[in-house]
Parts: C-alpha cells; sequence; structure tokens
C-alpha cells in the first residue's frame, strides 16, 4: 500500500501495478487508491478501454459494487493527450490495451504516478496483452489473488467455464472461475 501522503507536497512518480485473477479486488484496490489520492487534492484522471463497457461507459465498477467514473480510451497514445493537467493517472483493465501503453506509461512516469490495474494471466495462464511487460518496468507490483472456487485456496489463475478460444470474452462469474494452480491446471488437462 502507498503511504498516505501529506497534501501538498510533491506528487510521486513512477508505474505501479496492481495484478491478479479475476474477482481479486484489483479494481476495489485501485479505486480506494484514486479515492485516497482525490481525498489529498491531487488530480487523478482515470481510463480504462473502451472495450470494457459491462458496466457502463464512463465508470469503473469494483466487485463489491463501489465505483467511479472513468474516461474510455481507444488508443493508449490518447492518454497523453488527454491528461496533461493531471499528476497522477489510473489505468483500469490494461490488459485489454496495445502494446504502444508500454511506451505511454514509461514516458508519463517521469512526470506522474501512474497506476494500472490488471490481468497479469489470460485463461490458457499465458500472459495478458501488455501486463506482463508493464510489470516488468513497473517500481511497485501488487499481486492480489481471489479464493480458488474449487478449493478455497489461493487464486492466481482465471478458468473460462466456456470452449470459447477468443483471448478476450467479457464476463463475469457465468464465465469464469477464480482456480488456484493445482485446481487450474487439472481442469486444463481435462479439457485438452
Ligand atoms: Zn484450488
Amino acid at each position: 500500500m502507498i503511504k498516505s501522503t501529506p497534501q501538498n507536497s510533491a506528487p510521486k512518480k513512477g508505474i505501479e501495478v496492481i495484478c491478479g485473477s479475476m474477482f481479486s479486488g484489483k479494481t476495489k484496490l485501485l479505486i480506494e487508491k484514486i479515492k485516497h489520492f482525490k481525498d489529498n487534492n491531487y488530480r487523478v484522471m482515470v481510463f480504462k478501454p473502451e472495450i470494457d463497457i459491462r458496466y457502463g461507459n464512463k465508470k469503473i465498477v469494483s466487485h463489491d459494487n463501489k465505483e467511479i467514473s472513468a474516461i474510455p480510451i481507444k488508443n493508449s497514445q490518447d492518454i497523453i493527450t488527454t491528461s496533461k493537467s493531471s499528476n497522477i493517472i489510473a489505468i483500469d483493465e490494461a490488459q485489454f490495451f496495445d502494446e504502444d501503453i508500454i511506451k505511454v506509461c514509461k514516458s508519463l512516469s517521469k512526470e506522474k504516478l501512474i497506476i494500472i490495474a490488471g490481468l497479469d494471466m489470460d485463461f490458457l495462464g499465458d500472459g495478458f496483452g501488455p501486463m506482463p511487460s508493464l510489470i516488468n518496468i513497473a517500481n511497485k507490483i501488487t499481486r492480489l489473488h481471489a479464493i480458488c472456487d474449487i478449493c478455497s485456496g489461493k487464486a492466481y489463475h482465471t478458468y473460462r467455464k466456456s470452449s470459447d478460444n477468443n483471448q478476450i470474452l467479457l464476463g463475469e462469474k457465468e464465465n469464469y472461475l477464480a482456480l488456484c494452480k493445482k485446481c487450474f491446471n487439472k481442469n486444463m488437462t481435462r479439457n485438452v
């Protein structure tokens, strides 16, 4: 967790990544951090990929129904032009952005704090979009886990219940489970 920042002190810089499986509380933690910085008078701008319209277009919502307004972005370059007046940039569902987001975050982090939340692994257990690279360049990484839907262990994997093979399939509990490594591997073998 970021220590509480006194009012009027110089803004932090760098890249912070919050990653983990679905249902691990990434968006919840992101929203808490955004609220904390806003309360301390930082100018925070929140972005999300245009593709993620599960909860309406102009906000991000956590699984415990906390929400905050966000700007939907199609190309990651648009973050640079849109965020000029901010000290802190928050990005949710970063796995859905194009690879350019790595350069964008690197460049913006010289002046601002960038807090990125996203799935580090896709439903096959492989790196998801730009997330592995963002984790590599991060100054701080928080890896969250959910509770395994089968054995109640620590779940770092997102398991897809359907046989849809597209990397991107938006959904919630009807499509996905959070599983620990052991249960994930067991179920993946069963499906091959
Ligand atoms: Zn398990």
